[in-house]
């Protein structure tokens, strides 16, 4: 696909310095790097002052106005970007005069002559794309991130021209608004409001963001710190959450205060939480974006769902040091905001739960999550090639916000914490409301540290894929061996930890794994060596067979955690790499699970028993066992949140009529075990799994659910998300085909859930025939969607499938199309990995 841009040419020549002549491939649709580079070399000292008209009506157009100050270093041509209609431009003015622009291939081309070495002013009224705007009845909210802005206003969309934005809106009189600066002035002039903010500080353009519309207004103050929270939640038991979610949102905002000495940097914080939002947070400067979903949590929440709203909100909060204030330059490396996000907030997260292991956690989180892809043959580096930002939103995924972490911790264990600390602070100094690359970092923390930095980062940083760590018997001794799948050589260096095992002594020992092998020391007479047992290292541990029976066997009986979570991480990958059979590592988790009394591994174990069902999803008597199980410990004496649970697995895995009944009539008359909680949204998910399993109740489920459903938003999604459980193959099929238009599935959660339900395990035959079509539209789910949508939407697809038949379909699309985008690819492979290996 990139290939096919090139033809479309060079557009114009460009003096550089005077007598230089340059060519530069502009005519091409989005932001190259060269536009970006060329650009930055003399443009500074932006500002926009935006003007937007937003209409009560969801259909009416926004009419928007912008006037552009900047300094340019030298004549030239000056590009902006804005991908939309040329028609949608009313009219530019430059300097003062009208202006004799050409638009091609998404930018407006200013002639050298209007513009002048110095001060320039430009003005442009345009009519808004919709595209990121993401409209509804009565509100709306712009996600711009990684390059919509230019969807929506004329600009230079890049990370490194950081700007000072002064916005107006004209809105609906009942509505309120929220900006990344304060609010200056508001009045009200022929029915309309009008809200003006100040002005902001620098800000990258995929930072800038404006949220109008219905909302409720809740104000929390600390310390002389205010902050609003913006909502429109009904339910009581979710708006009684918000003082708890302000006080976490102030820990967070001290916490960095404290830890980077720079008081926070901009002149306010507000947030605001959104039905049916894309990502589960989104750190728009003062204006922080979060999900509903994940903020309200039910009345009765597990440990995971506390602790997953404390780091989302941590994570957000991180960013306002780290992306808001220093930014990156270019997307390649947007890693380095998000490792730091993710970095900082399992650290915030520690005095908030005494309780938790969190060495524990980060395993279980970051190392899980990152395997979940470095492991597939679309495994990529941390820092990946970025040649034009409009694909920016690819090199998003579960590496540079899981793996970068880790590697984030090996460099603090290597600095010491407190050279680390150090090292950030100069760095957050040096490029202060400005923009930094990853070598500027390495230059700064590389005088920190004796190490050899750059060897160590192009390993961990420009590399992809784990070792593959065996342990090995040769010549009477025991042999640690590291082995790089993709043969390219690479040695990696760090510390494992090493379980030894003869008889009943155990005994774990860290060892530093630099070479290719490395002799364990007495380990001669050992008779089991598990690598990676006792939770230290990064990488698969590949277990012989003598360590995964012993593994099976006695993961159970290790009081230390995090020497269990590792006997379990490891076979579970073993199990995905095809050396454990799904139905022992069952049969092993279900004879123990009752035992567990850690709530993170436990509901790591239900995740691996998830898994086991889905792959063993012909096996009615290990599917059956499993129910059973659930059952039990669903009935159980065990906390509330185990039961818990034990049921929300059952729902995704129930096949029996027997149990088919028993959850029916849970639903039906909202009777539960005792002392059982379900929030809404599990009622909601009931219906969803029941449709499936009794399609000849699922009309009168529907109706009964959507009338319980109170908060409007709700019942929306709910009608949404419904029309993929008709028992009808027709109106499914015809559901499915409809959202291959951009314009079905313009609330992407709620679209994924669609998706999910029309590829349910329980209907992957009738679904098979979705996938290539799927397939077939990633691309252009890639341009009209927003980050996560690509990614989101291939595994949504793929999830539930577990034939050969699927398998083909994905080999069979890769094969038909060679130069495929090798980024997108890798969104594809990832989430087939489970497919691809099937035998
Ligand atoms: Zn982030």
């Amino acid at each position: 696909m990139k290939n096919v841009y090139l033809w479309w040419g060079i557009c114009s020549l460009f003096f550089i310095g005077g007598c230089t002549q340059r060519q530069i491939n502009l005519a091409v649709p989005g932001v190259s790097k060269e536009l970006a580079v060329y650009r930055k070399a003399s443009v500074s000292d932006l500002k926009y002052k935006l003007e937007f008209h937003l209409p009560a009506q969801q259909k009416e157009a926004v009419k928007g106005k912008v006037e552009i100050s900047f300094h340019l270093s030298k004549p030239e041509q000056i590009i902006l970007d804005f991908r939309e209609d040329r028609e949608k431009i009313k009219q530019i003015t430059v300097n003062g005069q009208l202006s004799a622009y050409r638009f091609e291939k998404e930018h407006i081309i200013i002639p050298v002559s209007e513009s002048v070495v110095g001060f320039n002013r430009m003005e442009i009224v345009f009519i808004a794309g919709d595209r990121s705007l993401n409209r509804n009845e009565d509100y709306m909210y712009t996600l711009l991130v990684p390059d919509r802005a230019r969807t929506l206003f004329p600009c230079f969309d890049q990370p490194d021209l950081k700007a000072r934005f002064t916005l107006s809106l004209r809105l609906p009189q009942e509505w309120q608004a929220v900006s990344n600066a304060p609010e200056k002035d508001a009045y009200e002039a022929d029915k309309n409001r009008w809200v003006c903010f100040a002005e902001t500080e620098p800000l990258s353009t995929y930072l800038f963001s404006f949220v109008a519309g219905r909302f409720e207004r809740a104000f929390y103050t600390q310390e002389g710190r205010d902050i609003s929270i913006y909502h429109r939640e009904t339910d009581p038991q979710r708006v009684v959450q918000l003082p708890l979610i302000a006080g976490q949102v102030f820990g967070a905002l001290n916490w960095m205060e404290e830890y980077t000495g720079i008081p926070y940097p901009f002149a306010k914080y507000d947030l605001i939480i959104l039905p049916g939002f894309q990502f589960g947070g989104m750190e728009h400067t003062g204006a922080t974006l979060y999900n509903d979903n994940r903020m309200f949590l039910t009345s009765h929440p597990t440990v995971n769902e506390e602790l997953g709203r404390a780091e989302l909100i941590a994570h957000e909060t991180a960013h306002m040091w780290f992306g808001d204030y220093v930014t990156m330059k270019w997307f390649d490396d947007v890693w380095t905001k998000e490792v730091f996000a993710n970095f900082f907030a399992a650290k915030m997260i520690k005095p908030l739960f005494p309780a938790v292991n969190h060495t524990l956690n980060d395993l279980k989180n970051f190392y899980a999550a990152s395997y979940s892809e470095d492991r597939t043959a679309g495994s990529n580096a941390i820092k990946q090639d970025l040649g034009n930002l409009k694909d920016a939103g690819l090199v998003y995924g579960q590496i540079i916000y899981n793996k970068a972490p880790i590697v984030m911790q090996m460099l603090e264990k290597q600095l010491g914490e407190e050279a680390f600390r150090k090292g950030i602070q100069e760095y957050l100094d040096t490029y202060a409301y400005s923009n930094a690359d990853w070598e500027g970092l390495m230059d700064i923390l590389d005088r920190y540290t004796p190490v050899d930095l750059k060897k160590w980062s192009h390993i961990w940083v420009h590399e992809k894929g784990l070792p593959e760590i065996s342990a090995r018997k040769e010549k009477g001794w025991w042999w640690l061996v590291q082995r790089d799948t993709w043969n390219r050589g690479i040695q990696w260096a760090q510390p494992v930890s090493v379980m030894f095992v003869k008889g009943d002594s155990i005994k774990i020992k860290e060892m530093l794994l630099e070479k290719e092998k490395t002799r364990i020391s007495l380990a001669a007479e050992t008779d089991i060596v598990v690598p990676g047992g006792g939770g230290k290292g990064y990488g698969y541990f590949a277990l012989d067979t003598a360590s995964l029976s012993y593994g099976l066997k006695h993961w159970k009986d290790f009081q230390d955690p995090l020497h269990r979570m590792s006997i379990l991480m490891a076979l579970y990958e073993n199990k995905r790499q095809g050396k454990l059979k799904s139905a022992d590592f069952l049969t092993s988790i279900l004879t123990s699970i009752q035992r567990e009394e850690n709530p993170l591994i436990y509901s790591a174990l239900l995740g691996y028993l998830e898994s086991c069902c889905a792959d063993l999803c012909t096996d009615k008597e290990s599917i059956q066992k499993a129910e059973e199980k659930c059952l039990t410990l669903i009935y159980s004496s065990l906390g509330k949140e185990y039961r818990l649970g034990a049921f929300r697995t059952l729902l995704r895995i129930f096949r029996s009529p027997s149990c088919s009944q028993k959850i029916y009539t849970i639903w039906r008359l909202q009777q539960l075990p005792e002392g059982l909680y379900l929030s809404e949204r599990d009622y909601m998910n009931m219906t969803y799994e029941l449709c499936i399993r009794l399609p000849e109740k699922s009309e009168e489920m529907l109706e009964i659910q959507q009338s319980r459903i109170t908060n409007p938003d709700r019942r929306r999604e709910f009608n949404y998300v419904a029309r993929a459980l008709s028992p009808c193959a027709e109106v499914r099929d015809s559901l499915f085909f409809s959202l291959l238009k951009a314009e079905n599935r313009q609330i992407e959660p709620w679209t994924l859930a669609v998706i999910s339900y029309l590829n349910h395990p329980l209907r992957q035959k009738e679904a098979l025939k979705y996938i290539r079509p799927a397939l077939e539209a990633l691309e252009d789910i890639q341009r009209t969607g927003d980050i996560f949508f690509p990614k989101n939407w291939v595994a949504a697809t793929l999830r539930g499938h577990r034939s050969p038949a699927a398998a083909n379909s994905v080999r069979d699309f890769l094969e038909a199309h060679p130069s495929y985008p090798p980024l997108l690819r890798n969104k594809i492979l990832q989430s087939a990995d489970h497919l691809l290996r099937l035998e």
